[in-house]
């Protein structure tokens, strides 16, 4: 048997750049430098800021799409246009994402978390449901790395319990379920555009987002919330009560960059080729890494299909199936044979961070929805651990691999080759 990298041994992935799709720099460069000249640099409503809005709407298939700066705050817009307020709870998953509540617990609402479904590691429509109270305002669901949570299971939920759902979709801007773009499915539909290609969202402009809706008034909510001065706004608010507002509506601006809109724009013409490279590079690594023992690849439910579009590929590690590895010393040695995988980590534990564990006074003077009883809520309780019994112990298991559009030839084999030769050592590693 060869020697493993680990113990001095040649590291068995000997290609340099794993990754060979790169990013049109050139292009970026034109389509920023084009607003630069016109002097462009500011406004929405109109413009590219606007027609990109429009693109985004008929590539999700939603009825209204709105430009932001962040997707951190395209979710708060969107927990103000359903009508989250102070005293309400909202239900997250605990492997989640503090950006994607922080809006609601900023207007004043409790988060409450929820278990993961262990298969896809999405959140669980059974463990939601347990925690539905008369506070609650909304579901927020994550799509992770492009994963579509069971939509099925929500809608219903949603119907039954009138409660709306806010999607946060940083990670699933080419996502489906059943055919249908996640941005076309009720309520609010929130996307980030943060980082750069090919490693940030899956549409990297730097810093932005967007949100889809089908509702005429919570696309209204939103606008009159945070798009202070957009062109043409008081004509676009034809609701009560928000048509009485001028064009400062509500005070706030989160409008987004039109620079990094031009660049979002060029990004979106090559997202549809982005999600099939990195599907069929998932679906031969899966199907190459099925016979190796201690990994099981996590895929997605069946009506949703894109993976891997943030964040890399999941794969859940099984210790009894490679002689008791444990999956640090596994990780380690994957890692020294140049195999690009990290872990174990399920993502952000939201019920293990100090704010949740002890509570926190966001407002002083004893007021806000993580403190004493306060605006119809009890007094928070802190989370303990072992309160999510399946997301902690898949904390300690579950490990990240790149995932790569258009993948270096041979890649696959390289990166399969290395796991099976640790995996074939481990009762030798056990034994070391
Ligand atoms: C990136 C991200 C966000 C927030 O987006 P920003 O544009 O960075 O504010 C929200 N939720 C998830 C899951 C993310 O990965």
């Amino acid at each position: 048997m060869t020697e493993l990298a680990v113990n001095g041994g040649d590291p068995t992935v000997t290609i340099d750049q794993l990754e060979r799709w790169e990013r049109p720099v050139d292009r970026h460069i034109e389509a920023v430098t084009n607003l630069i000249d016109a002097g462009e640099l500011s406004g929405a409503g109109a413009g590219l800021p606007q027609s990109i809005e429009e693109d985004f709407a008929e590539y999700t298939g939603a009825d209204y799409c709105l430009s932001i700066d962040h997707g951190s705050t395209a979710l708060a817009s969107a927990y103000y246009a359903v009508g989250v307020g102070p005293g309400d709870e909202i239900i997250t998953p605990a492997a989640g994402y503090l950006g994607a509540y922080a809006g609601a617990l900023h207007m004043g609402a409790r988060p409450v978390f929820a278990e993961v479904d262990p298969d896809t590691l999405l959140v669980d429509p059974t463990a939601v449901e347990g925690h539905i109270t008369d506070r609650t305002a909304a579901i927020n669901l994550i799509h992770k790395q492009g994963r579509v949570c069971d939509m099925d299971a929500f809608l219903e939920l949603r119907n039954r319990y009138d409660i709306p759902i806010v999607q946060d979709c940083a990670h699933a801007h080419g996502s489906e379920w059943r055919g249908e773009h996640v941005g076309s499915l009720p309520d609010i539909a929130c996307f980030s555009l943060q980082g750069v290609s090919p490693n940030g969202k899956p549409i990297a402009a730097g810093e932005g987002g967007f949100v889809t809706t089908n509702d005429r008034e919570y696309y209204e909510r939103q606008l009159s919330y945070c798009h202070l001065h957009r062109r043409g706004i008081t004509d676009e608010l034809t609701m009560s009560p928000y048509d009485r507002l001028d064009r400062q509506v509500l005070g706030r601006k989160w409008r987004a960059h039109p620079l990094a809109l031009a660049i979002a724009a060029i990004e979106l013409e090559s997202l549809p080729d982005r999600v099939a490279g990195r599907l069929a590079y998932r679906d031969a690594l899966f199907e190459a890494l099925e016979p190796v023992a201690g990994l099981r690849p996590v895929t997605p439910y069946e009506h949703s299909d894109t993976d891997g579009m943030y964040g890399g590929l999941r794969v859940v590690y099984d210790q009894s199936a490679l002689d008791g590895l444990s999956v640090e010393r596994f990780v380690e040695a994957v890692r020294a044979e140049g195999v690009p995988m990290s872990g174990p980590s399920i993502g952000h534990l939201e019920h293990r961070r100090s704010i949740t564990t002890e509570g926190y006074d966001l407002w002083g003077k004893g007021r806000g929805p993580l403190g004493d009883a306060w605006c119809g809520l009890p007094p928070f309780e802190g989370y303990e651990p072992g309160e999510f019994p399946i997301t902690e112990e898949l904390d300690d298991r579950v490990l990240r691999i790149d995932s790569f559009i258009d993948p270096a030839p041979g890649a696959i084999e390289q990166i399969v080759g290395a796991i099976e030769q640790v995996a074939d050592a481990a009762a030798e590693m056990r034994r070391r």
